[in-house]
């Protein structure tokens, strides 16, 4: 008897190379799929309050960088009250799209720990309410500020703050 047919044999063989091409184009995804982290670019953060510097307030949030429209990097600190920093801007490769529900970040200010909406709405009236800000530079942020919304809460902190 013959355990061997040349039939099974055909098919053995096409069953191994399969095997073998499937295990080789699996390959260079794992390797896409492991954590390639590059550094893209610098992102100015600082402390937002009524005493952050103007210049300070008008650079927060810009992302540096080769592909961000700010090419250079700024030197730190603007001025002796600057409490702005570079953070890192993080590429994953495809981890990048994969976790669709980071972390919200937060921006820390003198009313508390902030998220981006309420921040940028509160780095606004700071920059309008900026002893040193021009009629331009006002007209300009409060243009911007009127657009987001935010709770009436946060508005009265903002308020309160300001007055005091
Ligand atoms: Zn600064």
């Amino acid at each position: 008897m013959e355990i061997f047919s040349q039939k099974f044999l055909i098919i053995f063989v096409i069953i191994i190379f399969l095997v073998i091409l499937k295990a080789r184009r699996k390959k260079p995804t794992n390797i896409s799929e492991g954590r390639h982290i590059t550094v893209i670019g610098k992102c100015l953060t600082t402390y937002l309050s009524k005493e952050t510097p103007l210049i300070c307030l008008l650079e927060e949030d810009k992302k540096f960088g080769e592909d961000f429209l700010y090419k250079e990097i700024p030197s730190l600190p603007h001025n002796e009250t600057c409490k702005c920093l570079l953070k890192p801007i993080i590429h994953q490769g495809e981890d990048l799209f994969k976790k669709k529900e980071k972390q919200e970040p937060v921006y820390s200010s003198d009313i508390g720990d902030l998220k981006r909406t309420d921040a940028r709405y509160y780095k606004y009236i700071l920059i309008c309410n900026h002893p040193e800000a021009t009629e331009e530079l006002i007209q300009k942020y409060e243009e911007l500020a009127e657009v987001i919304s935010v709770t009436p809460e946060i508005k009265k902190e903002i308020v309160e703050k300001l007055s005091q």
